[in-house]
């Protein structure tokens, strides 16, 4: 399929595209940046303004709800000898002096570029505020959301990734970065001096700047370690349903199935998105033992079965947290086919954690193929539906709110 002449026109259709689990072929129709109809395929050629997407496998824009830009492509500044979760902390925090404003731009935009490219739209990213790096990032962050508002929605949690309670000034920081227009408070209590406290402290500050909350929650291989009732009881009793998401959650693929199963349905019942970062949980995890390494990630389908909306992000990118940069949602979500022992034919809804059930889990609208939906679109290198998660194909093209903003030929 060749790419339009005019790239960045508005398109007028989409004809011939295969869409669905079932693999409908349809023609798109467009107008302002949103689908007015679908019909079934007529086969006439293309007229002017048309893209013929000639039998591939078209999706919705894809969604990365979980990633860190501003510490990408660090493994240079590194000890190249970092073992575990609180060794990658530790050496990250000792070069943040290094992260200045032209620095977290230019690798930032190297992750934002490579994910567009791949046809993500939708992107929650974690700005950190701490005192040893300031508003560094917070304020590249909120460029960048200008920047690049045209090819992706960019939506930025303020993170205090060392803890919100350490030191004073971070509590302070985390106010000032959602004064200057943050979109989300991000916490962190594993790393915290007290998980429970912080916890409150998220809840109360996300309350009071009337925002959602995005909580790393429960990284850990030992399932007494977790603080997933306290989320859920507060979730539900502060009213903050489908304003909570928490990333991880690796202590609950950790538990006995009849206490993760307990725990999902309250989950469930207050209306919590989860996040699993399948890249990161599975280098991480697992630590500490010399055979049948544990794989790390929470209950994906189990969570995905009781109604729990789930998202498959990529997380980090060449860091000490993940050394490899895969930038690519549909990669997630072939590896989670992989890391739970998935039947093939559950495809369709790790592919819609990249998608529409990703958007869920971050407190939005699923969006859609569908007549009044936003035209954010995605043409896979396919014609079998069952490979966009199964091959994780190459993208051809993307479409951002009817408008052709990105062509590719090979993978992210
Ligand atoms: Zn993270």
């Amino acid at each position: 399929m060749p790419a339009p002449s005019d790239p960045g026109r508005p398109l007028a259709a989409i004809t011939n595209a295969l869409v669905g689990p079932d693999g409908r072929l349809v023609d798109i129709a467009l107008r302002d940046g949103v689908i007015t109809a679908i019909r079934d395929a007529g086969g006439e050629a293309p007229e002017d303004g048309q893209l013929d997407a000639g039998g591939l496998v078209v999706l919705p824009g894809l969604v990365d709800a979980h990633v860190h830009l501003d510490k990408a492509h660090i493994l240079d500044r590194l000890p190249g000898d970092i073992d575990g979760l609180p060794a990658a902390i530790q050496a990250t925090s000792a070069i943040k002096d290094t992260f200045t404003a032209d620095d977290v731009t230019a690798r930032s935009e190297r992750v934002l570029g490579a994910l567009v490219r791949r046809g993500v739209t939708t992107v929650r990213a974690h700005a950190e505020v701490e005192p040893g790096a300031g508003l560094v990032s917070v304020e590249t962050h909120l460029a960048l959301r200008e920047r690049w508002a045209d090819v992706v929605d960019l939506e930025i949690v303020a993170f205090a990734q060392e803890g919100i309670l350490r030191d004073r000034r971070t509590g302070e920081l985390m106010d000032e970065a959602m004064r200057l227009g943050c979109d989300v408070v991000g916490i962190c209590p594993y790393a915290d001096v007290d998980g429970h406290a912080a916890i409150e402290d998220g809840f109360a500050r996300a309350a009071r700047w009337s925002v959602p909350l995005d909580v790393h929650l429960d990284f850990s291989d030992d399932p007494r370690v977790h603080l997933t009732d306290d989320v859920a009881h507060l979730t539900a009793a502060l009213g903050f349903q489908g304003r909570v998401a928490l990333g991880h959650m690796t202590s609950l693929g950790a538990m006995a199935p009849a206490d993760a199963q307990r725990r999902i349905e309250a989950l469930a019942a207050a209306e919590v998105g989860v996040l699993a970062l399948p890249a990161t949980d599975l280098y991480l995890s697992g630590r500490g033992v010399d055979r049948a390494w544990p794989r790390g990630l929470t209950r994906v389908l189990e969570l995905i079965d009781a109604g729990v909306p789930v998202a498959l992000a990529t997380n980090n990118h060449g860091n000490g947290f993940t050394p490899t940069t895969t930038p690519d949602p549909l990669r997630m979500a072939w590896l989670t086919m992989l890391m739970t022992h998935a039947p093939a034919g559950r495809w369709p809804d790790l592919a819609d954690a990249v998608t529409g059930m990703a958007r869920r889990a971050l407190g939005r609208p699923p969006g859609g193929i569908a007549p009044g939906k936003t035209a954010d679109l995605v043409v896979l290198d396919t014609q079998i539906p069952s490979d966009a998660v199964l091959a994780a194909p190459a993208t051809i093209g993307v479409v951002r709110r009817g408008r052709w903003t990105a062509y590719s030929t090979g993978t992210a």
